[in-house]
């Protein structure tokens, strides 16, 4: 194995979440049950076998490995790859891959598709992704996966079943689809858009940034870069539902050792025993 970048790892409810985030260095995260991850800002020699990625915005931090990720795709014999962005990037990610095609000499096969706010991604029977708007300095999105069943209409829940077969053969559509949202990631944005999409606050788990945490740090600034608080997140601590929300993309400026000590002085109980700080 080559091991040439950080990863953490953490399990819940079924789901490993691996990956690394620092504000300006590198971005990456991988859900291997679900075969995605999110944003390209390095690419760990074993992330390469998922071959669905979602891109939040082209930020280098976010970006940067995504001609390596495609080059090493065709050179190990791989499928090529199906990437996810904001729309607005795809022609210049297109031309970006080639003049790496040029400059490497390696052709750079892959699926870019290019995504706006609303959209849906069938990612399996079971799972779909929607694309929400999120709120920083150039465009982002932020991705919600859901979890969907057929579940019975209320209307049939007291017949037997031969005579829910019969409706069926009949035609008539006797189950609804009923989602629920598994996981969020935000990406880099500010309070707005967690504010903007009731589905981040109601994921099983959540992956938000968290930026800034110094106290005195002047917070429309922060928000104007596209950023997160965290007196945003306090400010917020109620609406939470979340089962686990991951805290990740701390300022370089911060010693870990700083976040731990300020988060836990400042995280109200109820909140602090589902924070999990990426560090
Ligand atoms: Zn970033
Ligand atoms: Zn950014």
């Amino acid at each position: 194995m080559v091991d040439n970048a950080p990863i953490l790892t953490h399990q819940h409810g079924g789901l490993t979440i691996e990956g690394y985030s620092r504000a300006a260095v590198q971005t990456y995260w991988r859900i291997p049950e679900l075969k995605i991850g999110f944003d390209l800002g390095a690419q760990p020699w074993d992330f390469m076998g998922t071959p669905t990625w979602l891109i939040t915005h082209t930020h280098l931090d976010h970006v940067a490995a995504l001609p390596v990720y495609v080059a090493r795709r065709r050179m190990m014999k791989m499928e090529p790859p199906t990437l996810y962005l904001p729309e607005q990037a795809l022609e210049d990610v297109r031309r970006l891959l080639l003049i790496m095609q040029r400059l490497d000499r390696g052709r750079m096969i892959c699926d870019l598709r290019g995504v706006k706010a609303g959209d849906e991604i069938e990612l399996s029977r079971e799972n779909v992704i929607t694309a929400f708007a999120t709120t920083h300095t150039i465009p982002s999105l932020g991705y919600v996966v859901w979890d969907r069943r057929n579940k019975l209409k209320e209307e049939y829940h007291g017949l037997a079943g031969d005579q829910i077969r019969d409706l069926r053969l009949a035609g008539t559509q006797v189950t609804r689809e009923v989602r629920t949202p598994l996981l969020a990631y935000t990406g880099d944005t500010s309070p707005a858009g967690l504010d903007a999409c009731p589905a981040v606050y109601e994921a099983k788990i959540l992956i938000t940034e968290l930026s800034f945490i110094r106290p005195g740090h002047r917070r429309e600034k922060i928000h104007k870069f596209g950023h997160m608080h965290l007196d945003d997140l306090l400010e917020r601590a109620e609406r939470f539902k979340n089962e686990l929300i991951i805290c990740a993309h701390f300022s370089t400026r911060y010693h870990p050792q700083e976040v731990r000590r300020y988060l836990d002085q400042k995280l109200p109980p109820g909140l602090k025993e589902r924070v999990k700080l990426w560090l």
